[in-house]
């Protein structure tokens, strides 16, 4: 395994965590950020292309879909409070607009935060992810 920006082995106890995060967020491979940790949407690959990292033993579960709709959710609620009380639109349009809104922020958020719950677990050295000696 070695750190993509300047090529150097990586330790096995270093796995900073905001780096992590943000390399799953990418949906890019939490270890070195430049292979896929993603394919088909949301199937996280059994391990990374570039530097071999094992993804299989993951335990994402429901966490990206809990996340995903307590974002959504919290966003998507007040501005519709906001929306109907300030511009009063008619049903059918408020519907149709909050209808798409959630749809796509849902589709958006929910393949990234599954990359960041792996990365997450991966940082912590959670459910097989632990480094090997
Ligand atoms: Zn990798």
């Amino acid at each position: 395994m070695t750190d993509s920006a300047t090529n150097a082995p990586i330790d096995d106890t270093d796995r900073p965590m905001r780096q992590s995060l943000w390399r799953g967020w990418r949906r890019k491979c939490p270890c070195c950020g430049e292979g896929k940790l993603l394919h088909s949407y949301l199937k996280v690959n059994n391990s990374c292309s570039v530097c071999g990292e094992e993804f299989h033993h993951h335990r994402a579960d429901d966490g990206p879909a809990y996340l995903t709709i307590l974002i959504v959710g919290h966003l998507m609620a007040p501005l519709l409070h906001v929306t109907f009380t300030t511009f009063r639109p008619e049903p059918l349009t408020l519907f149709t607009i909050f209808a798409v809104g959630c749809t796509s922020l849902s589709l958006y958020l929910l393949p990234r935060l599954k990359g960041a719950v792996v990365a997450f677990q991966w940082a912590r050295e959670m459910h097989g992810f632990e480094t090997s000696a």
